[in-house]
């Protein structure tokens, strides 16, 4: 299944259309998709039953799509977690996942221009998992039972503020924002021939800048969810970024930044692509 979020509410998109959960399923779900998160396994239930004979709406040409979890409780970065990116930072690959915060403000949709600020601002695309249910102590074989699907994401990253201390700042230097941008959708795990081995690609202005496989992960998805469920209690709707592959701006000699009217494509084998477009806000990198 395919979860979207267009004008505020969730829609199931097939080969038909577009299906809206509140009305389809007469208020028992949605529209606000993060109540449909909290309620997940029934909503999958549903949909497999009603969505393909629900009344559809045709897509619109151009889709506003905003981002699939859009308030989640909690959103995890995961750093350091492809080894050809170790090596380009200069980063001693870490034994447990690397975690750090996404401060959720940070999190926009495909509708949404990444309004660039500081003349530091770097790429990561990202495969990033959405959770489906409330879960504590995770074994690694249960974890995609607690994950509601995956989506594209952009880890942006303000360079300067991220490494101004002696002590990497990775929180606040991702999460200006903006600097979270997923989507375009949600795709189910049941999807995915193998949900562990997608093609994962990034393009700034149609050049192939990133591109690796998520087997590749140093920390797969199944690690990382249950690494995180054995600290912190895991909710509904939270969004992890689980890291991203070598081809990032500042690692480049000489380091290349976004600038305004630059477009990113990130593109997941089985998702599709999240499409993001720069604006550059009063002149600040000349
Ligand atoms: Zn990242």
């Amino acid at each position: 299944m395919r979860l979207a979020v267009l004008d505020g509410r969730a829609v199931v998109i097939d080969a038909d259309g577009v299906v809206d959960v509140n009305e389809a399923s007469h208020g028992r779900f949605g529209p606000d998709p993060t109540a449909c998160y909290d309620q997940w396994s029934s909503l999958l239930t549903w949909a497999a039953d009603n969505a393909s004979s629900a009344i559809h709406q045709v897509l619109p040409e151009c889709p506003a799509y905003e981002a699939p979890s859009p308030r989640p409780r909690q959103a995890f970065g995961v750093g350091v977690n492809y080894a050809d990116h170790a090596a380009e930072a200069g980063m001693a690959v870490p034994g447990d996942p690397l975690i750090f915060a996404k401060f959720t403000s940070s999190l926009a949709g495909q509708a949404s221009p990444l309004l660039i600020t500081v003349p530091t601002v770097d790429w990561e695309v990202e495969l990033v998992v959405v959770i489906g249910a409330s879960a504590r102590d995770l074994a690694q074989g249960d974890a995609w039972s607690a994950v509601a699907g995956l989506t594209i994401g952009q880890d942006i990253s303000d360079r300067q503020l991220q490494f101004a201390g002696a002590t990497p700042q990775f929180s606040l230097g991702k999460s200006r924002p903006g600097y979270g941008p997923i989507g375009p959708w949600l795709v189910t795990p049941d999807e995915f021939d193998d949900p562990n081995d997608l093609a994962i690609s990034c393009s700034l202005n149609g050049e192939i800048v990133q591109e690796a496989r998520t087997s590749g992960l140093i920390h797969d998805v199944p690690s990382i969810v249950s690494y995180l469920s054995s600290v912190v209690t895991l909710l509904p709707g939270d969004v992890i970024f689980t890291g991203t592959p070598a081809g990032v701006g500042f690692a480049r000699t000489p380091p290349r930044f976004l600038a305004g009217g630059d477009v990113l494509v990130s593109s997941i084998q089985g998702i599709g692509e999240l499409r993001t477009e720069t604006v550059e806000l009063g002149g600040v990198l000349s």
